[in-house]
């Protein structure tokens, strides 16, 4: 951010107004974590890598309003403008199609994001690699798991305009992640008994 008291208070105005929204949600994942937790987190993943600019921040605070908090687009533009209203609506899933295919169409669409956009969602996967890691949904199995990180990483693959420390990071993270869960394989392999059941 660069720091002015209008972009604070525009970046707290869309804090506030997604902790409010999305007061009811939790992540999935066991320990529950309230769902601003996650906002937050993809904001400061951002501005860590010096992508301070005020608005792609406010959109990442409100990339999944639409999607997760029956926000629409129409009050997104009103309040925070037209840019952040665009970066969201480029990250919102279509809801008419099948969990499977919008899984397809992040792959096949992310070259076409903006760079803004890209920005976002790189900081969007790095944050869910992360929680998929230390806070898995309780159900998930380990091939779920690797699944998501091979699915996450055909994603970025296509942000090829996002800053390069945060596509380094999720890297890192994505490398550090699938050693995990390989070593969990291996060691539910030990166990005899392939693992899915425990995982
Ligand atoms: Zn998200």
């Amino acid at each position: 951010m660069t720091g002015g008291s209008a972009d604070i208070g525009a970046f707290l105005e869309a804090l506030n107004f997604a902790a409010l929204r999305h007061r009811h949600q939790r992540r999935k994942g066991r320990a529950g974590a309230p769902y601003v937790n996650h906002l937050i987190e993809v904001a400061h993943l951002l501005a860590s890598h010096r992508v301070e600019d005020p608005e792609i921040l406010c959109a990442a605070i409100l990339h999944d309003a639409v999607e997760d908090a029956e926000v629409t687009l129409t009050e997104i533009e009103g309040r925070f403008g037209g840019r952040v209203a665009r970066i969201v609506r480029e990250l919102t899933d279509d809801p008419t199609l099948p969990v499977w295919q919008r899984k397809v169409v992040q792959v096949e669409g992310a070259s076409s994001l903006s760079e803004d956009a890209q920005h976002v969602r790189v900081a969007d996967k790095i944050s869910n690699l992360r929680g998929v890691l230390t806070s898995p949904p309780e159900r998930w199995s380990l091939e779920r798991k690797l699944a998501y990180y091979g699915w996450a990483a055909q994603v970025v693959a296509g942000c090829g305009r996002a800053d390069r420390g945060l596509l380094e990071t999720f890297s890192q993270v994505h490398e550090s992640g699938m050693t995990a869960l390989q070593l969990e394989r291996l060691a539910a392999r030990r166990r005899g008994g392939g693992g899915e059941a425990q995982s």
